[in-house]
């Protein structure tokens, strides 16, 4: 597999702890500084808003479901991941 020119430039950020977006310091396995998470924090926050003033999914902009936020693929990709996670926990208390 041949890896495109941006996911070189990430995973060189990512053994560096660097930013992917302003090259700052960043920690841990996260690939951009606290700076900008919050910034894109904003923009997501921002644009989940419009969404559900649209009255559109507030994950994807799809038909949302009768009364909710999200549309129905969204709501299965949120159980999806509610179990994995459940599972991980699971096993890291009985490895
Ligand atoms: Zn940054
Ligand atoms: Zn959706």
């Amino acid at each position: 597999m041949t890896m495109t020119s941006q996911q070189l430039y990430r995973k060189r950020c990512l053994e560096r702890h660097q930013c992917v977006r302003c090259k700052a310091p960043a920690s841990g396995d996260v690939q951009t500084c606290e700076a900008c998470r919050e910034r894109l924090n904003a923009d997501e926050r921002d644009r989940r808003l419009a969404r559900r003033q649209a009255g559109l999914c507030e994950r994807c902009g799809g038909l949302p479901r009768p009364g909710k936020t999200t549309c129905e693929a969204c709501r299965q990709r949120d159980l999806e991941r509610t179990r994995a996670n459940r599972l991980k926990k699971l096993k890291r208390r009985n490895p």
